[in-house]
């Protein structure tokens, strides 16, 4: 009542996948108030430098504001008429799978419901991604191979209660800023709580930790396989939980045993010989452990292995499914992990059901009336865009995200969406690098004008809700979906009113003939009127129709596999990147503290660029030496698959032979620094997921 009197929004912040509640409040003079929501569970109030500039990132300035075909503009009716004639033609033409959507973590559910019901229900072909494939499908591979379902088990009170806290390949501090806050305070409740940062950085999570790990470049899998062999040797793999709940034991602590010697694992990690072996001292003897891990497991040519690595750990130990103990994956986006829950991924069906599943495919294609459902996977999204360039994917739609900046080897990218005969991209705004290759541009809603929901890393589901006006002839990306879906002739399956009965139905589809077998069930919100929908409070899932909510998985030590049982994987250790003496070094890639993906919002915010102003290049002093580079020299940085000019920054923050450059500066904001047009598309061979933390690179003075 008292937000209500005055007039504040409640929420959500549509950065990272903490998925902090925001109060926002739109004033009279045009400006936009911005406070943390004392009453969202995942934030309590708190906002990071990102969350807390809000109001200076929504650029009313440089929107696209109507409709245009061939740079001019155009009437909705036009544009629709005509993206609607233009996807029929190719598939008539060169079949379903000539077609494709590529789509973002920063859709709300609701657009992503309906991009995946279009395309996998109705144009008969699976090839819709997302980036959200370079974020995080290591880990939805590896929860599936490992636990039968891409479920995320613990909470964030799971992180707080932890007695041991391990962050692998996660810059926590920086990159879910508001966790760590969290961490930091439990720390400081429970000075015994101990924090070990995995990284091959000295990043800010890594200086606040109990110990730091300056692993080698895609040493993870090894690290844990010596973390197993360590478990055995101290007596703490729980037989008798392995026994009944998971198979494959015997096999993962074979393939761990040759790590059991610490000169090996020291060899394979490139890890000093007290630190590793105090790590894996803590890691084997503490029984509440979290794992958490993020984009340096997944980013890697060996990601779901990784991943593998970690829950086989937890699953010999029995440290999953009990409060302060399991593997935790943190998102990148706000709402990667709904994406997840609507199948927005190419080899996922919706409701966290399998496309590859024939009885899964059958239940979609009744609850749906859709005939023409894909019957297989489609393309992931390195491979997508290869089909654009040598022309199987004849038409493509591009849905608010900027693939030229944004996906590897993001030049050939550039060059395939230059070749391929039609291009739709909806956006809010006109300049990102990706907008010059539309055919057609459509100009879509931005956060602050939109209602959704948004699920975040714990599994909870918070609404984004509208507390501004659409500008001009801005439309959400649901209603731009529905209305091409009309228009193709599916307006029977894609009537939907309004985001509450797209949600509705999401829902219900997560119940259908749910009978526990599944873990993505938000049956009980299936039923929401509109004034429920308005009013949903954050509500972790699942969620199931006249069922307690279940806070925990798997606490009954059953699993979403055919037979409840867990799988480890006898996985390998990964070989290390390989270098040449044309290409010296690893160049790791990643975020900084203050901006958030291509820039194309952040970027805007005088605050947050002054965190950093411009793109730089970390080296460390032995190697800056040995090249002449003094530090904030200008430095040219190259793979094989182009250069950028930098800034370079002498540290010792980087191990020696390795470089680390951010990957948010663009076309927009520096042309010559487009660090993924320089990351080769190396892709996880079950994933799909690039490997951006791990290219072969040279440096010189410029
Ligand atoms: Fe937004 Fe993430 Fe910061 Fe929270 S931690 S305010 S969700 S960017």
């Amino acid at each position: 009542d008292t937000l209500a009197e005055a007039g504040a929004t409640r929420t959500t912040c549509p950065y990272c996948g903490v998925g902090c509640g925001v109060l926002a409040t739109a004033r009279g003079d045009g400006t936009v108030r911005i406070e943390g929501d004392p009453e969202h569970p995942a934030n309590l109030g708190r906002l990071c430098s990102k969350g807390s500039a809000l109001a200076e990132t929504l650029i009313p300035d440089r929107r696209l504001l109507h409709p245009e075909i061939g740079g001019r503009r155009a009437t909705w009716d036009a544009a629709l008429d005509h993206v609607a004639a233009r996807l029929a033609e190719t598939v008539a033409a060169h079949g379903p799978d000539s077609v494709a959507l590529y789509a973002s973590g920063q859709f709300l559910t609701e657009d992503y419901y309906l991009a995946n019901k279009l395309v996998k229900g109705f144009l008969g072909t699976a090839n819709i991604d997302t980036n959200s494939r370079l974020c995080m499908a290591s880990t939805v591979a590896g929860h599936k191979r490992g636990l039968g379902s891409d479920t995320v088990p613990g909470t964030y009170e799971d992180l707080e209660e932890a007695d041991l806290l391990v962050l692998v390949g996660s810059n926590l501090a920086w990159c879910h800023p508001v966790l760590f806050q969290r961490v930091q305070a439990a720390r400081a409740r429970r000075p015994a709580m101990r924090l070990v940062v995995i990284d091959p950085r000295e990043t800010a999570s890594a200086r606040e930790a109990d110990l730091h790990l300056p692993i080698r470049a895609d040493a993870d899998t090894a690290l844990f396989l010596g973390a197993l062999a360590a478990m055995e040797a101290a007596g703490t793999i729980d037989r008798a939980y392995a026994e009944a709940h998971t198979q494959g034991l015997d096999e993962a602590l074979l393939a761990a045993r040759p790590f059991a010697d610490i000169e090996r694992l020291r060899h394979a990690t490139g890890l000093e010989r007290e630190p590793l072996a105090r790590f894996l001292d803590l890691y084997a003897r503490t029984g509440k452990t979290v794992t958490v891990f993020s984009q340096g497991v997944n980013q890697s040519a060996a990601g779901t292995d990784k991943v593998s690595a970690i829950l086989n750990c937890h699953l010999a130990s029995g440290r999953i499914g009990r409060p302060g103990a399991g593997p935790f994956s943190v998102t990148g986006q706000p709402n990667a992990m709904g994406g997840r829950e609507v199948g927005g991924l190419a080899n996922q069906l919706a409701a966290h059901m399998e496309i590859g599943d024939p009885a899964h495919r059958d239940l979609v294609r009744r609850f749906w009336r859709a005939p023409a459902l894909a019957q297989r996977p489609g393309l992931k999204a390195v491979d997508l865009f290869r089909a654009v360039a040598d022309g199987r994917v004849r038409a493509i739609w591009i849905m608010g995200t900027n693939p030229v900046d944004s996906l590897p080897e993001a030049d050939a990218a550039a060059e395939a969406l230059r070749r391929c005969p039609f291009v739709v991209v909806s956006d809010i705004v006109r300049d990102t690098d990706t907008m010059p290759f539309a055919h057609v541009a459509l100009p879509a809603a931005a956060w602050g004008e939109k209602d959704g929901t948004v699920t975040n890393s714990e599994r909870r589901i918070s609404r984004q809700r509208a507390f501004l006006p659409l500008p001009g002839e801005a439309r959400p990306d649901w209603w731009q979906l529905r209305e091409v879906a009309r228009r193709m002739g599916f307006a029977e399956a894609f009537d939907h009113p309004d985001a509450a009965a797209i949600f509705r139905e999401h829902a219900a589809l997560s119940a259908f003939e749910n009978d526990g077998t599944r873990d993505f069930d938000i049956g009980a919100l299936a039923t929401l009127d509109d004034a429920g929908y308005a009013a949903l409070a954050p509500t972790r899932w699942p969620a199931p129709a006249g069922g307690a909510p279940t806070t925990r998985f798997f606490a009954d030590g059953r699993f979403y596999t055919p037979d409840g049982r867990a799988r480890l994987h006898a996985v390998r250790a990964a070989a290390a990147p390989a270098l040449t003496p044309e290409r010296p070094f690893v160049l790791n890639t990643g975020r900084i503290r203050d901006q958030w993906h291509t820039m194309t919002r952040t970027g805007r915010s005088a605050r947050l660029s002054a965190h950093l102003a411009e793109p730089f290049c970390e080296i460390h002093p032995i190697d800056a030496a040995r090249l002449g580079i003094a530090d904030a020299d200008l430095v040219e940085l190259s793979t094989d698959h182009g250069g950028a000019v930098l800034r370079a920054l002498v540290t010792e923050r980087v191990r020696e032979g390795t470089l680390f450059a951010p990957m948010h500066w663009t076309g927009q904001f520096s042309g010559a620094a487009r660090i993924n047009a320089l990351v080769p598309a190396h892709t996880d061979p079950i994933s799909g997921q690039p490997a951006s933390k791990a290219a072969p690179a040279s440096l010189r003075r410029v």
